[in-house]
């Protein structure tokens, strides 16, 4: 008998990049390696959560005037400052100048007083200064009703997840991935999606314990950084089993022609998207 999975994947727009409503509220923006997200109905006040890469910015701008029209965001929140997730903020900000939110302990990296500790390797986020101010103590999120901020530490120490109870809808940031760091074709595919690391940790212990924390909100959608959004009842059980077997001994590490080839491939991407010129938007994803 085929066993069946507890949860489903929700298909990228498009592999070419687009928009797929998650939620009547809720937009997805897949770009070649990173997704981001609009929070907000539209022709009401809306923000956006990650601005992707340097590269980025015009996708983001695209898809933002598909669903809002040439409004601007009330504000950008970062989940975190890597240069994936907060590479676009500076050209974003010449348009809309707006202010950027980021938990208080991701601060000292997105104000030039701290690098990322990327395994060996060091990385510095982008210099936000006087734009970046810490997101509300409170755990509420600026100009997004009904959504509350999780500390989601391990990856980076002030990473963010973003929660909203009344439709259990959880947009993870890379406190997980649904893609396989090691796969290059799961990557850019995003199959199978399924919970599993993300592509590195600056506290692992922390990173463990964050899994359980969403675990235990018991999300009915989550949708993450990298990889396909997943959703169904049995969601929470496999971000449970993400944290049972967090420590197992399977390389967590992404092999080294991973980033290579990923990055390969989001430069064709992004070239053949370019030349096409064209954003495709889906209104559904059910
Ligand atoms: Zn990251």
């Amino acid at each position: 008998m085929i066993k069946q999975r507890p949860f489903q994947s929700l298909p990228y727009p498009s592999m070419l990049g687009g928009t797929r409503l998650l939620r009547p509220d809720v937009a997805q923006i897949r770009l070649p390696i990173v997704n981001a997200y609009l929070l907000g109905q539209p022709g009401g006040k809306w923000v956006l959560v990650d601005t992707g890469t340097p590269l980025d910015a015009a996708m983001i701008r695209r898809a933002a005037q598909k669903i809002h029209g040439k409004r601007p965001p009330s504000a950008i929140i970062l989940t975190h400052g890597h240069v994936d997730h907060a590479g676009s903020v500076k050209k974003l900000l010449e348009q809309w100048p707006v202010p950027v939110y980021a938990h208080a302990n991701e601060l000292p990296f997105l104000t030039a007083q701290r690098k990322y500790q990327m395994g060996r390797r060091t990385s510095a986020a982008p210099d936000l200064r006087p734009h970046i101010q810490a997101l509300p103590a409170d755990g509420t999120v600026p100009h997004a009703a009904g959504w509350h901020t999780i500390p989601s530490p391990g990856h980076t120490p002030g990473h963010v997840s973003l929660w909203r109870e009344s439709d259990r809808t959880l947009i993870v940031g890379d406190a997980f991935s649904t893609a396989n760091a090691r796969s290059p074709l799961t990557l850019l595919t995003g199959e199978p999606a399924q919970v599993g690391h993300a592509f590195v940790y600056m506290s692992r212990s922390d990173g463990r314990e964050t899994v359980r924390r969403l675990a235990d909100l018991a999300p009915e959608l989550a949708s993450v950084g990298h990889g396909k959004a997943l959703s169904g009842q049995g969601l929470p059980e496999a971000i449970q089993e993400h944290f049972r077997h967090f420590d197992d001994p399977a390389p967590t590490s992404p092999s080294p022609l991973a980033l290579p080839l990923l990055t390969l491939a989001a430069v064709a991407v992004g070239l053949v998207w370019w030349r096409r010129n064209r954003f495709i938007t889906h209104t559904d994803c059910r």
